[in-house]
């Protein structure tokens, strides 16, 4: 099984655009359509030819550029059932328990809805990457647009369940508020503490904070952590359900 090489680039104010290159078959997918300018650029700069869009979610951040890209490349769209008649161009509609294919590695599509009702992440996992756009980010998570509280908390339990050295490639530069936050909540964990010290460095040279790891975020990101007795302790929420405790964690940062 040959490896995979991924392409990372910023795309409009703080959006990431990735490509996923299999050199073996010489397939390419792009994962959504942030802008046109930069996906076209980078597949020109690495000599990849695109063969496929994976969408995420319907955002326009995410599949407003489908269309453009499609016509200039011939590419395939795959994208979220649930949300199919909002995918411009969708040619194959995925849910959870779905894989797909690049070249030989199998990528497997979780329904990890609550930002949108139907957004899709992709793992790959004997590559061990995952792809997640506005469900988890560094150090926090979508905002709950369509979906429950309780259908976005189980949302991020799936993802939380990946291993540990899963690499997440999320849709966006939030990290430093998100930073903020979690101090906020989780003012006692030496381990988020250790965390913001590196985020604040990286960004104060330019430098993204994504991807990350899911062992990172399990240790760190309080969205993933409502279970934990210091962040109980913080909220005043000791005997609360972790769902009740991951949405008041989750109205805090709207109020942020
Ligand atoms: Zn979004
Ligand atoms: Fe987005």
């Amino acid at each position: 099984m040959s490896t995979i090489e991924i392409a990372q680039f910023a795309c409009l104010s703080d959006n990431y655009g990735y490509l996923v290159h299999d050199a073996e078959s010489g397939q390419t997918a792009c994962i959504d359509t942030p802008e046109t300018g930069p996906i076209l650029s980078t597949l020109d700069a690495r000599g990849w030819t695109l063969s496929h869009i994976w969408n995420t979610h319907h955002h326009f951040d995410h599949a407003g550029n489908n269309l453009e890209i499609k016509e200039k490349t011939g590419c395939q769209i795959i994208g979220p059932a649930g949300e199919a008649e909002r995918i411009p161009g969708i040619d194959v509609k995925v849910d959870d328990g779905d894989t797909v294919k690049l070249g030989a590695h199998d990528v497997y599509v979780l329904n990890v809805g609550g930002h949108t009702l139907g957004h899709i992440a992709y793992h790959m996992p004997d590559t061990q990457n995952a792809f997640v756009g506005d469900s988890l980010f560094v150090l926090g998570c979508g905002r709950v647009f369509e979906g429950t509280m309780a259908q976005m908390w189980e949302s991020l339990q799936k993802l939380a369940a990946l291993p540990d050295s899963t690499t997440v490639y999320c849709a966006h530069e939030y990290t430093a508020a998100n930073a903020a936050f979690a101090v906020s909540v989780d003012p006692d964990n030496d381990a988020l503490q250790t965390r913001v010290q590196k985020i604040t460095a990286l960004r104060a040279d330019g430098k993204p904070t994504v991807p990350t790891q899911i062992g990172l975020e399990r240790a760190t990101n309080p969205f993933l952590r409502p279970h934990d007795a210091r962040i109980r302790a913080q909220l005043g929420m000791a005997e609360a359900t972790d769902v009740d405790v991951f949405a008041e964690i989750r109205a805090r940062k709207d109020n942020f």
